[in-house]
């Protein structure tokens, strides 16, 4: 297929996993990234637009300049703590930044878009394991930024055309099985990372949040998808869309393992793989954190034959181990 795949924030974590992705599949990409959070490192040498999604001239130059086939959507901001102090951010960079992506879009006649959305949207699910048709209500500003960028994209179908796919994820661990590239996130708040780092005594230990919610072991359950299975999960919605023109419309689709991992468990899973032993303290619990997210990815599986390679928690957390350890520093080593 002809045609520059532009991946805004593909500098970032799950950004650059999709950029290698489709680089190795023989595909044009064109990163659009500030480099506020991302890393030109991670990049491995795509070449590169640097500018703010705010900044609209420079976005439809952009557009202007390339003969752009599809955009991934990755630039955003997207931590549910941040989004609850500071909402205006969130709507500013995640529901503005996304608008005048797609205005440029619309003004190309540029008919593909995939959307990095998130399980954020749910809130506190009813049901276990998480589905698609669930009702969409999310709890915090981050959710409902993306549950907002989902709504243009139904409302932009509607008035121009614009096929689009959301992908709704879990949470997305582990780095690129090639150890190339992996997470470094400044400051770090993902729990895969946090445990390695206090097994590697990088921070003197991890603090549990709360081992008193209604689960198996009292900690909290979460669905750990690997970054390259969520690349893959790109590919797999361009090519669908590419297939069947006007056959996509607007779809939706859950990305995760239907594996709930509790946070004991992935700290067992860290000393088994690093042979290392994690200092602990159980602390309070996170405000906001739902005791349990898992999500059913059958619609995906059935709709664009997604199969997860590195689904296993084991697997994860040793290609996660792989990075940290050859990149102590991260993207600075
Ligand atoms: N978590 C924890 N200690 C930490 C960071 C996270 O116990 O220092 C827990 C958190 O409460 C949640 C799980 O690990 O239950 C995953 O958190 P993360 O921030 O990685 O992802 P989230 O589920 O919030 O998107």
């Amino acid at each position: 297929m002809s045609g520059v795949i532009l991946v805004s924030g593909g500098a970032g974590y799950i950004g650059s996993h999709t950029v290698l992705t489709l680089r190795e599949r023989g595909r044009e990409v064109l990163v659009l990234d500030d480099l506020s959070e991302g890393h030109e490192a991670a990049l491995l040498g795509a070449p590169l637009a640097r500018g703010s999604m705010l900044d609209r001239d420079f976005v439809r130059g952009v557009f202007a300049d390339h003969d752009i086939s599809a955009v991934f959507h990755f630039a955003a901001r997207c931590y549910v703590g941040e989004s609850v102090q500071n909402p205006g951010l969130y709507y500013r960079h995640n529901v503005l930044g996304t608008l005048n992506l797609l205005d440029a879009l619309v003004e190309q006649g540029v008919k593909r878009f995939v959307l990095s959305s998130t399980c954020a949207t749910y809130g506190e699910p009813a049901r276990i394991p998480i589905t698609e048709d669930l009702p969409q209500d999310p709890i915090n500003p981050y959710g409902a930024t993306k549950l907002v960028d989902e709504w243009m994209l139904r409302d932009f179908h509607r008035a121009h055309g614009l096929e689009s796919v959301a992908l709704r994820y879990f949470n997305a661990a582990g780095a690129d099985p090639g150890g190339r590239i992996g997470e470094d996130h400044e400051p770090e708040t993902h729990l895969i990372p946090l445990v390695i780092h206090a097994a590697m005594g990088k921070r003197d230990r991890l603090t549990v949040f709360g081992d008193d919610y209604d689960t198996p072991d009292g900690t909290c359950i979460r669905d750990y998808v690997h970054v390259t299975d969520l690349a893959e999960a790109h590919v797999l919605a361009l090519e669908a869309m590419e297939r069947a023109p006007g056959t996509i419309g607007v779809s939706a689709y859950n990305l995760g393992n239907e594996a709930g991992t509790s946070v004991l468990e992935v700290i067992r899973a860290v000393e088994e793989v690093t042979g290392l032993k994690v200092p602990y303290t159980v602390g309070a619990r996170r405000a906001g954190d739902p005791p349990r997210l898992v999500g059913s990815s059958a619609r995906v599986r059935e709709a664009l034959g997604w199969k997860p390679r590195f689904g296993d928690i084991r697997t994860i957390v040793e290609t996660a181990w792989r990075w940290h350890r050859d990149h102590p520093e991260g993207f600075r080593s």
